[in-house]
């Protein structure tokens, strides 16, 4: 069984909105009155607070709150175990020698949401024709109009409410029988554009695939909005003389909404850029080839507040492209794999042939920067772009790994894991290797 998301958009009426805000403050005072017991107790007796321990609290809270009694018990759980797993991530992050944050008390204007455990207890999914669209029972509430549609038909597992720039959605777990996607033949193996999406390289030559224009249009918009938010921010502190609590007109908080919705927008248009691209990948190619991401080359440049936006929109991205296409390669029972980037170096190491049958390799005496486009070998004469080069390099890399085996031979459904011999792991300066 494999599991699968699907977002629904909500439609409630007026009622069930100010059904889903009550929800919202007695998840969020939960959350932060669980916060509070596990500082109250640790202050108190030098002992923690375990999830199971939480949750005999609320059953006694639920006692005595009607508020909390109106809640689905599971659901109440499942922010006592969001809250679980805050602290985890904290200790976790505290024995890695980082220093994290201390899990914080939430805002409701900040509050995400909550969740259900099963299908059936506190919510059931009733979907439309073909699965399409339809309406969400929430214990309390009600059946509420859905919006949205499962890319595969599955049975309902669990629920999460999320509440986002003034909006609602469901985002539910499916268990998925199986599924089928076609396998293209080709091999293939691409690296992350400056400029361009990707840089494609295929046996036959180089392709890129650009961003889409629409996206770089509302990225300018968003730019602009954003601007206009803080400008708004800047002047209201100017004229109140204080850093925080500002008073918020009416103006600046429409302005601010607008901006969420925009954010909201781009994101999930992002996003199905994002599929479409990486279905298109796996229906051409039976073998793809990439770099693993590493935090440098997730980085770019630009002022600070560009690079906020940058981050969010862009960085976000080819994590969530890489699990994409290794997602759609297991369906369809393809050869993905990723190369290790910092012993390949693929954008410094050079792609160009040294004969026949073996390749050039060598890495540069000085390391190339990012403002250099070009790629120029100065042992064997190559010279292409920058992201070409990178995209052979790992081309070349893939075919090593293939190492002269059909596609029908690697197509188990898998793809290997560790990395073996002198492909990539001990290479020097000028080695050459056969391809
Ligand atoms: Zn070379």
């Amino acid at each position: 069984m494999l599991n699968r998301k699907v977002t629904y958009r909500l439609y409630p009426n007026a009622a069930q909105k100010v059904g889903l805000q009550e929800m919202l403050g007695l998840h969020q005072r939960l959350y932060n009155t669980a916060l509070e017991e596990r500082i109250r107790v640790y202050t108190e007796t030098g002992q923690g607070l375990s999830f199971a321990a939480q949750c005999r609290q609320l059953t006694q809270w639920r006692q005595s709150s009607t508020g909390l009694a109106s809640l689905n018990a599971q659901s109440g759980q499942v922010t006592l175990k969001r809250l679980h797993l805050a602290f985890q991530h904290f200790f976790r992050r505290v024995k890695n020698g980082e220093t994290p944050g201390f899990p914080r008390f939430k805002p409701l204007s900040r509050y995400p949401g909550w969740g259900y455990k099963t299908h059936g207890n506190g919510w059931k999914l009733h979907p439309g024709k073909e699965g399409k669209h339809g309406r969400l029972y929430l214990q309390g509430l009600g059946l509420v109009p859905v919006r949205g549609k499962a890319r595969t038909a599955g049975t309902p597992v669990t629920c999460d409410i999320v509440h986002k720039a003034g909006r609602w959605y469901a985002s539910v777990t499916l268990a998925v029988e199986s599924i089928s996607r076609e396998r293209g033949t080709e091999r293939g193996a691409f690296d992350w554009g400056l400029t361009d999406f990707l840089t494609l390289a295929t046996p036959e030559g180089t392709e890129t695939v650009a961003n889409p224009r629409h996206l770089r249009n509302q990225l300018a918009e968003l730019k602009r909005m954003s601007q206009k938010v803080s400008r708004k921010v800047h002047m209201a502190q100017e004229v109140s003389g204080r850093e925080q609590g500002v008073p918020v007109s009416a103006n600046l908080r429409r302005a601010i909404a607008h901006l969420a919705r925009l954010h909201a927008k781009v994101a999930r248009q992002r996003k199905d850029f994002l599929h479409q691209i990486s279905a298109e990948l796996v229906k051409r190619f039976g073998a793809i080839g990439t770099e693993a991401l590493s935090v440098k080359n997730m980085v770019s440049g630009g002022s600070s507040r560009k690079r906020g936006l940058n981050r969010e929109i862009h960085a976000a991205s080819p994590a969530t492209f890489l699990q994409m296409i290794r997602t759609k390669a297991e369906e369809a029972g393809s050869w993905y794999e990723e190369a290790p980037t910092r012993e390949l170096k693929p954008t410094q190491r050079c792609h160009g042939p040294c004969g026949p049958q073996c390749a050039c390799w060598a890495l540069p005496a000085e390391k190339k920067a990012l403002s250099d486009r070009q790629h120029q070998c100065p042992h064997c004469g190559t010279a292409c772009g920058r992201d070409e080069n990178a995209a052979r390099v790992l081309l070349r890399w893939m075919e090593t790994r293939l190492a002269g085996q059909e596609l029908s031979e690697v197509w188990s459904g898998g793809s290997f894991t560790a990395m073996t011999g002198h492909s990539a792991g001990n290479e020097h300066e000028t080695h050459a290797i056969a391809v």
